[in-house]
């Protein structure tokens, strides 16, 4: 019921911009008379399509806004859609700025490998397509990436949790301590491209001193199909952090130090199920906990001393990227590309430019979040 009510919305959208795009195509692209004739300025005005996955995940709203927002400064009009994470809708709201006359969609997906038909469409109709922050996979029609360094991002969730633990100290070094720490693992979304980037990172680190005993899984599971959460559900992954503690912890002999977490919101269902398991908050049985993306509900936790971590991810400079990559694009030069070899979708190497992941904590949360104005003092109350 749901999906043939955003059916007909989206198709009665897709109608009624197709009326206005036919009323006004006179004065639209061909109207620049008095404007000088480059190419550059011709570009001007085109219409670029933002296909975000959800509004669940905070990030998704502040690259939406960012990318629109810097589209706008440049001279774009713009088409933003949320798929509240469902495939089909995606792939209609792809298809209808197709239809739109979109010039370049940007593309955050639910299933990388869910939208073959619109990029085969988007390339039979000219369109562009830039994939923002997560890989577009199994298909050759995907110009451009836009990303972090998303194996950096799992190195540094590693490596947080080792500090937080005190296997490494502040500088990265070790301080000495041997452990053994018992700990729990957690990956993202099977669908999600990035999600085996941040897990293959992660244990990269991790592998090691799970096999020197330094680190302990309990309950045995670090192979990614055993501790992905499909669809990044936190509240999935609060139920498998209640069967952990219930199978492994239980007893009251062993203690949780620690928990890879790859992303927020998981990390709050992970708080939620300790804290319902008789863990206390600031007290030094408290296990340390990562996440990604820096949610503000998260900072508020890493300040109260109940997140150890999260991982920052400046959407600006994603969205800044994603845009210069679109005008670029438009303009028909060639985008600035940083990495030609680590994104291979299965049908090409598609060429892409990382972004540098920031490792946030208590201690500089302030700096790296306040300071930069990505956060006020206000949004952190
Ligand atoms: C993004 C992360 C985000 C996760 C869940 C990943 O693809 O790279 O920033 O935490 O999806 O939305």
């Amino acid at each position: 019921m749901k999906f043939s009510t955003r059916k007909t919305a989206v198709a009665l959208v897709a109608a009624g911009l197709l009326v206005t795009t036919a009323a006004c195509s006179g004065g639209g692209r061909g109207g620049s008379g008095g404007g000088d004739a480059g190419s550059t300025t011709d570009s001007k005005g085109a219409l670029v399509g933002i296909e975000m996955p959800t509004k669940v995940d905070q990030r998704w709203i502040q690259d939406g806004d960012n990318v629109v927002k810097y589209l706008k400064a440049a001279g774009y009009k713009t088409d933003l859609e949320y798929a509240d994470n469902d495939i089909p809708t995606q792939g209609q709201q792809i298809e209808t700025m197709i239809t739109k006359g979109a010039k370049v969609i940007i593309i955050a997906s639910i299933d990388g490998g869910a939208l073959g038909q619109q990029l085969d469409d988007a390339k039979a109709a000219g369109v562009k397509v830039i994939a923002y922050d997560r890989l577009l996979t199994g298909n050759e029609n995907v110009d451009y990436y836009a990303t972090f360094d998303n194996f950096k991002v799992g190195v540094q969730q590693a490596n947080s949790l080792l500090t937080g633990l005190g296997y490494l100290d502040a500088s990265g070094a070790k301080t000495g301590k041997k452990g053994p720490w018992h700990v729990e693992l957690f990956a993202g979304s099977p669908d999600d491209n990035n999600a085996t980037f941040f897990y293959n990172g992660a244990m990269s680190v991790l592998k090691p001193l799970i096999a020197d005993g330094t680190l302990v899984v309990t309950s045995g599971q670090t192979g990614f199909s055993q501790i992905a959460i499909q669809g990044w559900d936190p509240a999935t992954a609060k139920h498998r952090m209640d069967d952990l503690l219930a199978k492994s912890y239980s007893s009251g002999k062993i203690k949780l130090d620690g928990v890879l977490s790859p992303y927020d919101g998981l990390s709050n269902g992970i708080l939620s199920a300790l804290t319902a398991g008789g863990y206390k908050p600031n007290t030094s049985d408290w296990p340390v906990v990562t996440g990604q993306d820096a949610e503000v509900t998260s900072v508020k936790n890493i300040a109260k001393g109940e997140q150890y971590s999260t991982i920052f991810k400046d959407t600006r400079k994603l969205a800044q990227q994603a845009v210069d990559m679109t005008e670029a694009l438009l303009q028909g030069k060639s985008p600035e590309i940083n990495d030609t070899k680590s994104y291979d979708n299965g049908k090409k190497v598609v060429p892409t430019y990382l972004l540098p992941p920031v490792v946030v904590t208590k201690e500089n949360y302030q700096k790296e979040l306040i300071d930069s104005g990505y956060y006020s003092e206000d949004d952190l109350k």
